[in-house]
């Protein structure tokens, strides 16, 4: 028995040794006529066969802009047909896909473009309250005056020009019908030279980590990172052809472009989606609908969807299983998620951007308990530790840093090597900043980030532990705890609460009903009852902002 914090995953499935175009190729020849993508909100459908011929004619357009391999191509849209095509034709020519987070302004926009080093950018003409054309017109006046491909721009000298999504776009943006006609100057023979000639271990993708604090860094990817991780987190799912995938995630983070998009295309299974961005309704509309066996989602999308006014009237009966991940999965969700949305086999996953994303998960067979109360055991082909300040092994059952090393570990942080050896040591473990703990069979459960733990009076205590303990009170719909600087015991919890509607208890009440039943430390001083968190468009709370917004209205120092 292994009494260390440490652990293999199985090794029975082989990784798949070829490039994202190659797989995108077989699974065409294996299921060309069955349904591939479905996405609702554009009225678009497509058979393996039709997405086939979109992805390739894409694929030889962006050749003759002239990207090379290697080369960074930008997408910055919400989810649609189109941010899928590119990525399968991107990875067709070995262009460097990066992906451009749709909530970004100019500033973060300049940021991502100049530190990648982009050559082309694929835009949305607008989204919500972002207006891309004039925020890329901001940052490249020449834009508007110089042909497409001819840009010359001081702060983004890599930049050639736009390609927008929009049918009639400004001038100096080639339109994504005009860019479909260039195809014609590229060869069927040139592009499947192209795509001969690619390596699988050769960057593929540039993620810039949504980064709730410092600066964002490019998680740089390669075919054999993403595609062997999509891979398994469907072998996991136990995808097949038959599997109708509902992906309200945005497809800009791995849960859309990798566990979605990567685990449908190497199992042959239909991805659906069911808008631009989120909406629990649309979401609840499209499981109905399109009789969908899986969905995904962070914890925060599924509590919509379970608390929804209209979720009864739709069947959900068609959904088997799916991944809840991201974030803290909270007990009491996933056991709504199993009995009141019909996901019986739903699973949990546990990862990050930088190891593609997904290190640990729970698995069909593991018990009812186990499935909603840890994140799983350790991916196939992966290794997981965990380890004391000191770096050493910690006793399983102690609580330690969480370590990842294996295929899917990121190549690094695009042009940044001291962050890259900031988090990735010379024996290849990635450190995540992730506190967790390993039972005696193996399966992990996540306490909180190493910076999010509150130390008050000395006691340690995990945000994790009492946002489960107060999902536990009926009026509760979601909770979220942070600490807060307090000059006599270091720090301080604050409780925010969302309470489902209706009368809900008020703030000596929930204290009362808290003191009576956890450790007097771990009682909050402060709760502060809410409508939303701050958030990040990938469902990550701001745990900084809600401190900030706390020490502001406590007027703490
Ligand atoms: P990202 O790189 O945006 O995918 O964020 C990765 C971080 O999300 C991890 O380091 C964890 O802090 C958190 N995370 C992801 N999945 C889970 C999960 N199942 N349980 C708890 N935290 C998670």
């Amino acid at each position: 028995m292994n009494t260390q914090s440490y652990t293999q995953g199985r090794q029975d499935t082989q990784l798949l040794e070829m490039c994202i175009g190659g797989a995108f190729d077989l699974t065409v020849s294996r299921f060309a006529r069955r349904e591939a993508l479905v996405v609702r909100h554009q009225g678009l459908r497509y058979s393996w066969q039709t997405l086939a011929e979109a992805v390739e004619r894409h694929a030889r357009a962006l050749m003759a802009l002239g990207l090379a391999r290697g080369d960074r191509l930008g997408i910055w849209a919400p989810n649609c047909a189109q941010w899928c095509i590119t990525q399968f034709a991107s990875a067709k020519i070995g262009a460097i896909l990066v992906n451009i987070n749709p909530a970004y302004r100019s500033n973060e926009l300049e940021y991502a473009l100049s530190q990648s080093g982009c050559r082309w950018v694929i835009c949305a003409d607008a989204f919500k309250t972002s207006d891309y054309h004039a925020m890329l017109l901001e940052l490249a006046p020449g834009l508007a005056t110089s042909s497409p491909g001819e840009l010359a721009c001081e702060h983004l000298p890599e930049l050639r020009g736009v390609v927008s999504l929009a049918n009639e776009p400004p001038a100096g943006f080639l339109s994504w019908a005009a860019l479909q006609e260039r195809a014609a100057a590229v060869s069927v023979e040139d592009l499947a030279a192209r795509q001969a000639s690619l390596n699988c271990d050769e960057p593929i993708n540039i993620q810039y980590t949504s980064g709730t604090t410092g600066f964002p860094k490019g998680a740089t990817l390669s075919h054999y990172n993403i595609l062997n991780n999509g891979y398994m987190v469907g072998e996991s799912l136990g995808l097949t052809e038959h599997d109708r995938l509902v992906v309200p995630v945005p497809l800009y983070h791995c849960f859309g472009m990798v566990m979605a998009n990567l685990g449908c295309l190497t199992h042959g299974s239909t991805l659906i989606y069911p808008g631009d961005a989120f909406d629990p309704l649309a979401t609840l509309q499209a499981v109905a609908e399109e009789k969908a066996t899986a969905l995904y989602g962070v914890p925060t999308m599924f509590i919509a969807e379970l608390d929804h006014p209209q979720r009864d009237s739709f069947d959900l009966s068609s959904l088997r299983t799916g991944i809840m991940a991201g974030a803290n999965c909270p007990i009491e969700v996933m056991r709504r998620v199993i009995d009141e949305l019909h996901m019986s086999e739903v699973q949990i996953a546990y990862g990050m951007t930088e190891t593609s994303p997904v290190s640990l998960q729970t698995g069909p067979d593991d018990d009812l308990e186990l499935r909603v109360t840890s994140v799983g055991r350790t991916q196939p082909h992966l290794e997981s530790k965990i380890i004391d300040t000191a770096g050493q092994c910690v006793p399983r059952g102690e609580v330690g840093e969480l370590c990842t090393r294996g295929y899917s570990v990121m190549l690094g942080y695009w042009n940044n090597p001291v962050a890259s050896a900031d988090s990735i040591d010379e024996d290849g473990w990635m450190h995540t900043g992730d506190l967790a703990c390993m039972d005696e069979q193996g399966y992990v459960r996540i306490v909180g980030r190493s910076k999010d733990m509150i130390i008050r009076g000395g006691e340690n205590i995990y945000p994790r532990e009492l946002e489960e303990f107060f999902l536990t009170h009926p009026a509760v719909a979601d909770v979220q705890v942070i600490g807060i600087p307090c000059a006599r015991y270091g720090e301080e919890i604050v409780a925010w609460i969302r309470l489902h509607p209706g009368e809900g208890p008020d703030e000596e009440q929930l204290r009362d009903w808290a003191r009576a039943r956890i450790a007097h430390f771990k009682v909050p001083r402060y709760f502060r009852f809410v409508d939303q968190f701050p958030m990040t468009v990938t469902g990550k709370v701001q745990k900084f902002r809600m401190r900030e917004i706390s020490i502001e209205e406590l007027q703490l120092p």
